[in-house]
């Protein structure tokens, strides 16, 4: 973008937001250029740049966007010389980045702009609830609305995958709805470490103190992170501090409860346990679907000629592991090939498409286990599954047995046939129909034929 067409934004902008803010607030700013479709300003101060970003980034990217230009965030800079274009493009920095000589400005480009971490798509809308994280996301809800803090912290953990970031950034953006002048600070563990490291090899720990202390509401991320890095640890502890004795709200998340990390300072883990602590549980099979159907709509938006069988939702929902991320990845994938390919989404096409998937998620479910938990669910002796015993409470749970061990493992016939007992394949074929045809008419076998399974999962 030339400055020119800046100059005609800056127009269509004062009138969009008035004279007045016009003046105090985008004026001082300068413009630097468009890269990697993100475009780059300088500004005066760290908070004048945090604070333009959160009141008027929308507004600005809007009228870029009406300029014509293809941008996607906004970057603000307190150099005021060019820089090189090595910024990163997402705000999770992976690999830990020791002396690269513009680490200041890559960590300022993420970090003092709160908002520019935010990925957009992570809204309350787009966050299907059910059983496995209803209490995640109630709290979240409740930390939200922004009232007088609630609980303090607000400690959301769980496995990978399952939505913590999610739900941080949907409070971040419903925040910013409703308590528009509240400074929102939302950042990883790993980059408030960059920082804190920075500040140390810059001597202004100061400005790291009031920088984090001047927030309003503190989120950090993944904070197992700092997990037994000592000195970031101490000043985490300190901030954490502070912010709460001014009554600030904080929100922080972990893979797993305080309690269970292992290097993190004992005293952090007792003051994070001092708020409300949730965990988000490994979804379950009715989460799934209800995230896969979600999905499918976005990625109709996109190919507007999808096609899917019946029943592929459900199988990738029953077979797909509990991680949403490759959920969502499988879905992906799988719409992507169907439009290349230009064929309807059956599961024949699902099996093939995502076999590498299917293969590392499916658990290994042995038959003893089987077995064992089908007995205990019945009431009934290993043994009794393995006798010639035809008692109608006994015949029912083997046969259930059987069905299942050809449901959820790959066995064959003739092998099933041999664990239980030395049988004929046509015997537990025969065992196999039986319960599929009592599951058609007897909702009891459905019901009996589904805990089972959430047993074999769990
Ligand atoms: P975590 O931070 O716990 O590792 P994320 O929040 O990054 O997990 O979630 C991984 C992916 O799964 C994201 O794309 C997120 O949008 C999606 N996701 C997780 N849970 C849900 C949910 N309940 N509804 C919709 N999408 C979800
Ligand atoms: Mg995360």
């Amino acid at each position: 973008m030339t400055n020119d067409k800046w100059a005609d934004v800056c127009n269509e902008l004062q009138s969009a937001i008035g004279k007045n803010n016009f003046k105090s607030w985008i004026e001082p700013i300068e413009f630097d250029r468009i890269d990697a479709r993100i475009a780059r300003f300088r500004v005066p101060t760290n908070f004048f740049g945090t604070w333009v970003s959160q009141k008027f980034g929308d507004v600005i990217l809007r009228h870029l966007h009406g300029a014509g230009l293809a941008v996607d965030r906004l970057e603000f800079l307190v150099q005021s010389a060019p820089q090189t274009p090595n910024a990163p493009q997402t705000p999770a920095v992976e690999a830990p980045v020791q002396s690269a000589p513009d680490l200041s400005a890559a960590i300022s480009a993420d970090a003092d702009i709160p908002l520019s971490n935010l990925n957009p798509a992570y809204t309350f809308e787009n966050f299907i609830v059910g059983k496995p994280n209803e209490l995640a996301h109630a709290a979240a809800r409740r930390v939200a609305e922004g009232g007088p803090v609630a609980f303090n912290p607000l400690f959301l953990y769980g496995g990978v995958g399952l939505g913590k970031t999610h739900l941080m950034h949907a409070i971040a953006w419903e925040l910013t709805k409703n308590k528009p002048n509240q400074r929102i600070h939302y950042l990883s563990a790993e980059q408030f470490m960059y920082r804190f490291v920075r500040a140390l090899r810059e001597k202004d720990t100061i400005g790291f103190k009031q920088m984090f202390r001047s927030v309003d509401v503190l989120m950090v991320d993944d904070v197992q992170f700092i997990a037994g890095k000592n000195s970031t640890q101490e000043e985490f502890f300190h901030t954490f501090n502070a912010l709460v004795e001014l009554g600030k709200q904080i929100i922080i998340s972990g893979d797993r409860a305080p309690v269970d990390m292992e290097d993190l300072d004992s005293r952090i883990a007792s003051r994070l346990q001092c708020g409300l602590v949730v965990d988000l549980h490994p979804t379950d099979y009715e989460l799934r679907l209800g995230i896969l159907q979600s999905k499918l709509e976005t990625q109709r938006q996109r190919y507007r000629d999808l096609k899917i069988a019946d029943g592929v939702l459900e199988f990738i929902a029953h077979r797909v592991s509990s991680n949403v991320r490759v959920l969502e990845g499988a879905l992906t994938r799988l719409c992507a090939f169907a439009d290349l390919v230009g064929a309807e989404i059956t599961l024949d096409l699902t099996q093939e498409c995502l076999s590498d998937i299917l293969r590392a998620t499916s658990r290994k479910v042995t038959m003893d286990e089987i077995i064992k938990k089908t007995c205990d669910y019945y009431k009934v002796r290993p043994a009794d599954l393995m006798s010639p015993n035809r008692a109608r409470n006994i015949v029912r749970p083997r046969q259930m047995a059987m069905y299942l061990c050809k449901k959820y493992t790959t066995r064959s016939l003739p092998e099933i046939g041999r664990k239980f007992g030395g049988r004929d394949h046509t015997t537990i074929l025969h065992g196999v129909r039986k319960i599929e045809e009592l599951m058609s008419t007897d909702s009891q076998f459905v019901e009996d034929a589904e805990l089972l399974r959430r047993l074999l999962e769990a």
